[in-house]
């Protein structure tokens, strides 16, 4: 029983080469962040390794060791100080030419790939150039376009999109223990990423950095270049936090745009929908518009390795200013 909630195209696509065992090499998950993108890959590794006849079981010893992180065929490849360095492709690179110890298939999954340096993504381009026969590779990234063009092209893009809120809501119930009332309210909130949501539901602090963030977001409108560049360095002491921050502010000023048409129904910020619906009358739906586009740029030159604290300062600048 595969345990990935939604995505079922997806799962329905890995089962039918798992079946027809035709596995491609490398794969490339992209979506959202804590959209689920990992809990696939895990899913699919163990499939490709379980010892049982219904892959994945999760209950034969390799499905429980790929779940706590011990086998030795399955890596995750994570990266250190917010970039995925040249020395871990190496390793992995070496790695990859021996035999499986105990599965099938060395698997490894490498997260986050667009914050590989240069050098460590031509590393791995020359691994997905030639793949050892009994090596996987599961890439995850935002975007695919974040990406080398030549990592891209040898890989099965299979691009996830966020899950119906009651989707996230019912897994929240029924495999979390969490009350309706909450679910309801964490998977709106969650835009479909479960795995924000069920952070969110675990870990109160998450809760409330959102009320933090948003709170400062709301001041900063009303403030000046200094404070707008001051808030902007702050934030990029902790550039790890910035891609969640900028989902964030994007939630917020697409609901704006909802908000202005008189719609309720898409709104995710629905705690606050009297200040969304108050703040709408404040802005033309240019300023609104064009400040999601300076978002959407902001996010796309992170994710392009671009320098956090220069894209901060240029997109709180850009904050429009309220018209009276
Ligand atoms: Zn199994």
């Amino acid at each position: 029983m595969w345990q990935v909630v939604g995505h079922k195209w997806a799962v329905d696509l890995l089962n039918r080469a798992l079946a027809s065992g035709r596995v491609g090499h490398a794969y490339l998950l992209t979506g959202p962040p804590q959209i689920g993108k990992k809990s696939l890959a895990l899913n699919f590794a163990q499939a490709l390794n379980c010892l049982d006849e219904e892959r994945p079981c999760g209950q034969c010893l390799a499905c429980r060791k790929i779940a706590h992180g011990s086998h030795p065929d399955v890596q995750l490849i994570e990266g250190e100080g917010g970039s995925l360095k040249i020395d871990q492709m190496r390793t992995l690179q070496h790695e990859a030419a021996l035999s499986p110890l105990e599965g099938r298939w060395k698997v490894y999954i490498i997260r986050q790939m667009e914050q590989a340096t240069a050098e460590a993504a031509n590393c791995l381009l020359k691994t997905l150039e030639e793949p050892p026969a009994h090596v996987i590779l599961l890439l995850t990234a935002s975007q695919a376009d974040a990406l080398l063009p030549t990592i891209v092209s040898r890989c099965q893009v299979l691009n996830l999109r966020p899950l119906a809120n009651e989707t996230v809501q019912r897994a929240l119930q029924e495999r979390w223990g969490v009350d309706a009332e909450r679910a309801r309210f964490l998977a709106r909130l969650s835009g479909g990423r479960l795995g924000w949501a069920v952070a969110a539901s675990q870990n109160d602090t998450i809760l409330a950095r959102r009320e933090k963030h948003l709170d400062e977001m709301m001041e900063l409108l009303s403030q000046g270049q200094v404070e707008r560049l001051g808030y902007a360095q702050q934030l990029s002491r902790n550039p790890e936090a910035a891609p969640e921050l900028l989902h964030l502010w994007l939630s917020w000023w697409r609901d704006l745009l909802l908000a202005a048409s008189d719609s309720s129904a898409g709104i995710i910020n629905i705690d606050r929908e009297d200040a969304l619906r108050a703040q709408a009358q404040r802005y033309s739906l240019g300023q609104v518009r064009d400040f999601v586009e300076a978002l959407r740029a902001a996010a796309w030159r992170l994710e392009h390795n671009a320098n956090t604290r220069l894209t901060l300062e240029v997109l709180t600048l850009s904050l429009p200013t309220t018209n009276w």
